[in-house]
């Protein structure tokens, strides 16, 4: 009896609470999204409070192996931009220019990832998340509340119940909206599972990855050209490094767990010394602490979903990895959470901050660009670990770059659609089939390997382009 009079007296306070002016906002999550959207609605005059399952990640310790570093493009930087903390994370981040393809006999092939002045850049995770969170902490209007891991919400009610672990108490926050940006594993989302017509779907991939190190020379230089990104394509699998800001390299394989070559398979460090040896020979050599990372460092496993509505009416959104978990082949997951924010941001303000129906236009436009990273990001695993190392790959991407040079307004390879540009993902990927398939005539030209930059190559792609 107490319960029911208890949930309608909840249900009045909500009622009454949605006529006034709407002003309370949590933020389920203070990863990277939840730290850029957290600015975002305090620019916007929002009393936003965060709730993060951990400890300030400024006052704890690096985790062991949880030393990821990102690539960041386009749709990354447009939202720092937004949000008026561009110029404090470009102080953090390398460019890297191009590809460094390591062959099993030690050659490097380059391959510039677009223009020349165009360039990725490498960002620690937790060094931008820390930058966010102080930029955050500048405006009073947001509030961090760590060690509050959420367990469940009440959509009927927006209530959301914490686990404090540090008093161990279980609390209740009752708010307007909810941002939930709590990763793959959202708790909120678990909850708009239960609910009607809501579409979800989760896929391991096959491959796991583990962090290694490639450490800085002694006077603090890097041992690899610090703006490549590294890759040792090895067909079914593949190793990449990434600059870090202090000379080191962050490595990491991406590898299979199970099979005859396999996390499972390697599980000695003499089993392990070797495969690297054989494998990874020029690298293996800048790796002094390798047996020791491998075995402290956790094997950790790559998770996929897909759902649909990302909204509970006009109440809750996902927002981030939470809605769109993808495997990190495109280097995207950041960059396509962050555009969230972006277009969240720009829907908000087209509208006058009227939230009816926001949530679900919001649903509506960026469901299909979810879906769409996720196949290019396992399109370009394949690339990454394979094609990279095929000559007739290779070949094409040299006759796209010189085409693209010659006729920009008429080629935009689809690498550069999706990280330099602003496309949405799924024109990229309708784009990028139709060329692949004038690709596949211009391959078929005769001495194509020898004159592939001849006029005549040029001349038949503007007559196959439309
Ligand atoms: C190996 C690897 C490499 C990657 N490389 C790239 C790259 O190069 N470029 C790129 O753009 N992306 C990359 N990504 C993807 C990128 O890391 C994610 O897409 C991004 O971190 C998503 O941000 P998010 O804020 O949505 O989620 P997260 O960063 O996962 O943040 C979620 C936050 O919510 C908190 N949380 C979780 N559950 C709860 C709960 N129940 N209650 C309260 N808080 C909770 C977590 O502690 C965390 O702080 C990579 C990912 C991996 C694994």
């Amino acid at each position: 009896m107490f319960i029911i009079s208890v949930n309608i007296w909840q249900m009045q306070l909500w009622n009454w609470r949605k006529k006034k002016d709407m002003k309370k906002i949590a933020v389920v999550g203070a990863g990277l999204a939840g730290s850029l959207q957290a600015i975002l609605m305090a620019k916007k005059g929002y009393e936003v409070s965060v709730f993060e399952r951990r400890p300030d990640l400024r006052k704890a310790k690096l985790i062991a192996g949880k030393s990821i570093n990102l690539a960041l493009s386009h749709r990354g930087w447009k939202a720092l931009e937004l949000a008026g903390i561009a110029d404090d994370i470009r102080e953090i981040a390398i460019p890297m220019y191009k590809r460094c393809m390591h062959a099993l006999d030690g050659t490097l092939t380059y391959q510039p990832y677009g223009k020349e002045d165009e360039a990725i850049y490498s960002v620690s995770r937790g060094g931008l998340n820390q930058k966010l969170m102080n930029l955050a902490d500048q405006y009073p209007s947001i509030s961090y509340h760590f060690n509050r891991k959420c367990n469940d919400i009440d959509l009927a009610t927006n209530t959301l119940t914490f686990d404090n672990s540090e008093s161990g108490e279980r609390e209740k926050h009752q708010v307007d909206k909810v941002f939930a940006t709590d990763g793959a594993f959202s708790a909120v989302r678990m909850r708009m599972q239960k609910s009607t017509m809501f579409d979800y779907s989760q896929k391991y991939l096959d491959h796991g990855y583990k962090e290694l190190v490639i450490p800085a020379n002694e006077d603090g230089t890097h041992k690899l050209d610090k703006n490549c990104l590294h890759i040792w394509p090895r067909g079914e699998f593949m190793m990449i490094a990434l600059a870090n800001l202090d000379g080191s390299f962050t490595c990491t394989l991406f590898f299979p767990m199970k099979g005859e070559v396999s996390f499972e398979s390697l599980e000695t460090r003499e089993q392990v010394s070797d495969f690297f040896d054989k494998t990874f020979p020029d690298a293996v050599q800048l790796m002094p602490t390798l047996l020791d990372d491998y075995f402290g460092n956790p094997t950790s496993t790559l998770i996929m979903v897909r759902c649909t509505p990302w909204n509970y009416k006009d109440d809750v959104v996902l927002i981030g990895d939470a809605a769109h978990a993808i495997v990190p082949f495109y280097g995207q997951g950041m960059n396509c959470a962050f555009e969230d924010c972006t277009v969240f941001h720009e829907m908000h303000e087209e509208v006058n901050g009227n939230w009816d129906g926001l949530l679900g236009r919001f649903s509506d436009r960026r469901v299909p660009e979810g879906n769409a990273i996720l196949d290019l990001a396992l399109q370009n695993y394949v690339e990454m670990r394979d094609l990279t190392a095929d000559p007739n790959f290779l070949l094409q991407k040299k006759i796209e770059a010189k085409f693209s040079k010659l006729y920009p307004e008429k080629w935009i390879p689809l690498y550069s659609q999706v990280t330099f540009s602003h496309t949405p993902y799924s024109q990229a990927i309708k784009n990028g089939k139709v060329q692949d398939e004038i690709m596949a005539e211009i391959l078929k030209m005769d001495n194509i390997h020898e004159n592939w930059d001849a006029p005549e190559v040029m001349e038949k792609l503007v007559s196959l382009v439309k």
